[in-house]
C-alpha cells in the first residue's frame, strides 16, 4: 500500500511500537539477597582495590569472599535493609559486587531468570512472567 494513500508504510508502523516500562519488582522483593550465597573474587572488596566494604564480607577461600550473612542458610545479606517481600533496599547499592550487579529479573530475550523466581518462591512470592514484546523493567 503506497504511503501517498494516507497510510504510513509498514516500516513506519513498526517504529511506532511503544516501549512499555513495568514497575521494577525488586523494589518490593529482595528475595535473592536473602537466599543465595553472594560470593565474588576477593579483589572486589576494598582491601583488594574494589568497592565492597571489607567489614561486610567473609572469607570463603583464598580466591573468594562473600557477603556476610550469606555464607550459611538461612541466608540474608547484612547489607539488605527492610522486609523481604515488602520493601527492601541495598545499603551499599553503588558499591555492590559483580554478582549483585549482574543478577537480573529477566534475561536479554525477555525470559524470566529462573533463579529469581526460585528465590521469590522461597518467600512465597508469585513468579515473575516473561516480558511481552516491547516491555522492559523500569
Ligand atoms: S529475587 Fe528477583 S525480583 Fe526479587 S529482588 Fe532479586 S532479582 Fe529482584
Ligand atoms: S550487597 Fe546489596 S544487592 Fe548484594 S546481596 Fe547484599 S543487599 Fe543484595
Amino acid at each position: 500500500m503506497p504511503a501517498s494513500e494516507g497510510h504510513p508504510p509498514i516500516s513506519s508502523v513498526q517504529s511506532l511500537c511503544v516501549i512499555m516500562s513495568i514497575q521494577n519488582p525488586c523494589l518490593s522483593c529482595g528475595a535473592c539477597c536473602g537466599y543465595f550465597r553472594v560470593s565474588f573474587y576477593w579483589a572486589e572488596a576494598e582491601s583488594g582495590g574494589g568497592t565492597v566494604p571489607d567489614d561486610l564480607t567473609s572469607k570463603v577461600n583464598n580466591h573468594l569472599c562473600c557477603m556476610k550473612g550469606t555464607e550459611s542458610q538461612p541466608a540474608r545479606c547484612v547489607a539488605l535493609m527492610g522486609d523481604i517481600g515488602s520493601q527492601t533496599r541495598c545499603t551499599i547499592y553503588e558499591k555492590r559486587s559483580s554478582p549483585c550487579r549482574e543478577f537480573e529479573t529477566h534475561e536479554v530475550d525477555g525470559s524470566v531468570n529462573e533463579a529469581c523466581n526460585r528465590a521469590r518462591a522461597h518467600y512465597g512470592l508469585p513468579p515473575l512472567n516473561p516480558l511481552l514484546p516491547g516491555e522492559q523493567v523500569a
